[in-house]
């Protein structure tokens, strides 16, 4: 028999009248259930104080932590997707588009933006998975070839911060159209000796994965975070096999090879100073005679 018995039927509390804790003043760690207030969670640039679970972050967290006091110039930040195949599933996709963009204030699943990072120029393309899981569609695509364009002009190295659940649906072909269009323009970025790191964060998957989170000169991640191209259960079901222990995480990527090296966040921005310093000059300081050609930007 229970300890306590409903006697009146019909009780409803509205949600305003609920008592709880308010939203946003404690952190649940998903991976050890620790609890620490918001602020310490987020003074230590959302990784847990306890078991220093990467937590999702998006732009406006990256851009914070790289670019110097947070510092920077956004391009083509008002380019927004277009509807080329009159698509709908449970809503037509511009409205879809418009309701995201209320809810997240971003204008698509990626922003770009150029600054100063440890007083060396850098341009960052950075994902954001809470814009439709950050898929990439014609304006992530268009945007990231834009940045790299900026690297090239600039002849400045370029950064990108990926978190994709994959290609867009909603734009079929002109979203897969975008793997090669990113690859392409990362190839002349490569012609002209320009470095590009990539950073893979939770989780990076699909058409990212398969054209330009993988194509840096240095390929790194978060730790723990998920990378792969098809999801474990799709693999699962087609090899017809039980999968290893931690499959498709950072870490069994990096001892398979396809990493660099892991970073954790809080230590993100040094590591990436010193990692340029080693491998990238700047023709200002190599060979003063040639400066008239750079930086001017339109
Ligand atoms: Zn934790």
């Amino acid at each position: 028999m229970p300890w306590f018995k409903r006697v009146e039927k019909g009780i409803h509390t509205p949600t305003e009248e609920k008592k709880e804790t308010p939203d946003g003043l404690w952190y649940k760690c998903p991976s050890c259930k620790g609890v620490t207030s918001m602020a310490e969670h987020r003074k230590n640039l959302s990784t847990c104080v306890k078991c220093n679970h990467h937590d999702r972050v998006g732009s406006k967290e990256y851009f914070a932590i790289l670019f110097d006091d947070n510092e920077f110039t956004e391009l083509d930040a008002n380019l927004t997707s277009g509807d080329p195949l009159d698509f709908v599933d449970s809503k037509p996709y511009p409205n879809r588009i418009v309701a995201t963009q209320k809810s997240t204030g971003l204008k698509d699943a990626v922003r770009s933006a150029y600054g100063k990072m440890n007083g060396q120029e850098i341009t960052i393309s950075c994902m954001d998975f809470n814009f439709i899981g950050g898929s990439m569609g014609s304006v992530v695509g268009e945007k990231i070839a834009r940045a790299i364009d900026h690297a090239r002009k600039t002849r400045t190295p370029f950064m990108m911060i990926s978190k994709s659940g994959g290609a867009r649906m909603m734009e079929a072909g002109f979203s897969l159209m975008q793997m090669a269009k990113t690859s392409a323009k990362l190839a002349l970025l490569s012609e002209e000796g320009l470095p590009y790191i990539s950073m893979l964060t939770d989780p990076t998957t699909g058409g990212v994965t398969a054209s330009y989170a993988m194509l840096g000169d240095f390929n790194i991640a978060e730790p723990g975070a998920l990378i792969g191209f098809a999801g474990p259960r799709v693999i699962k079901e087609t090899i017809g096999k039980d999968l290893p222990k931690g499959f498709q995480s950072a870490e069994f990527v990096l001892e398979h090879g396809f990493l660099d090296f892991i970073v954790d966040r809080k230590e993100l921005k040094q590591k990436l100073t010193d990692l340029l310093s080693m491998i990238y000059i700047k023709e200002a300081e190599a060979a003063p005679a040639k400066t008239s050609k750079t930086t001017k930007a339109s």
